[in-house]
């Protein structure tokens, strides 16, 4: 398979969000309470993961529009190895990076009340952002540019809060996922695979009611406006258009 290099910087947010990365991650160093700024941006990514899954990834998240915007052009963009995207690598990912993160914040969060704690605070974001943006630009010139998305610990969070979303159905109104609206017409060329960020097949998911639901999808809808043949559409469950409805059949 080729992957392509199309452009995916479709909105301001995708285009120059990678400015923030910079701004915290180098511009930190200097001004540590920059880092104060990821705690709402966590927060809100969360939040945003219990109604629309991984949604953030595609559309908002800094570190995505550094790897769209700045390594894509770059990149090898060569085939993810199936083992980076792994179980036991997303979730011992996940791991080092909590107890990290917490191991870091414990002394801080101590010493609450003195002079400088705000700075500390800042730093140990600082620190975690300036590392995600140096181990996730190498595997994006490596391998290709979204590689790191694959097992981003803020992209499993959200997938943790997606299935508390879904299983309490408060995302149902929601949510927006890549459907099959017009299954006939998919001549399987496979153009929406080449082009996906996370090298996923979304016409397999076929006529699933329920739409595609595979928990790598960050939801950009590239595939859906690169399909020469409109197969696809980045939708929202309930909120379908009534043509849409009577194409999907
Ligand atoms: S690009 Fe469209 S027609 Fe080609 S495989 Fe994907 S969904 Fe099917
Ligand atoms: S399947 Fe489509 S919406 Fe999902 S990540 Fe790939 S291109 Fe984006």
């Amino acid at each position: 398979m080729t992957w392509k290099k199309e452009s995916r910087t479709r909105t301001t947010i995708r285009q120059y969000g990678w400015i923030f990365v910079f701004l915290v991650a180098f511009g930190g160093l200097w001004l540590p309470r920059l880092g104060l700024l990821l705690i709402p941006m966590m927060l809100g990514l969360a939040m945003m993961g219990f109604f629309r899954g991984k949604y953030w990834c595609g559309n908002y998240c800094p570190h995505g529009s550094l790897f769209d915007a700045i390594i894509l052009p770059l990149a090898r963009n060569s085939q993810r190895p199936d083992r980076l995207a792994s179980r036991p690598v997303i979730w011992g990912a996940f791991a080092i990076f909590m107890v990290g993160l917490v191991s870091r914040l414990t002394p801080v969060i101590s010493e609450w009340g003195t002079v400088g704690f705000w700075d500390r605070l800042g730093y140990v974001f600082v620190f975690n952002y300036l590392v995600v943006t140096l181990v996730g630009s190498i595997l994006g010139l490596t391998i290709n540019a979204r590689s790191w998305c694959s097992i981003c610990p803020m992209g499993t969070f959200q997938s943790i809060t997606y299935r508390l979303g879904t299983v309490t159905g408060l995302n149902t109104k929601t949510d927006r996922k890549i459907r099959v609206i017009n299954p006939d017409h998919c001549k399987r060329c496979g153009k929406c695979t080449r082009v996906c960020p996370m090298q996923l097949t979304p016409y397999d998911s076929g006529d699933d009611e329920d739409g595609f639901n595979d928990d790598r999808c960050i939801r950009c809808g590239l595939c859906a406006e690169q399909c020469p043949f409109g197969v696809l559409q980045l939708d929202d469950t309930d909120n379908r258009p009534d043509e849409y409805v009577d194409q999907a059949g």
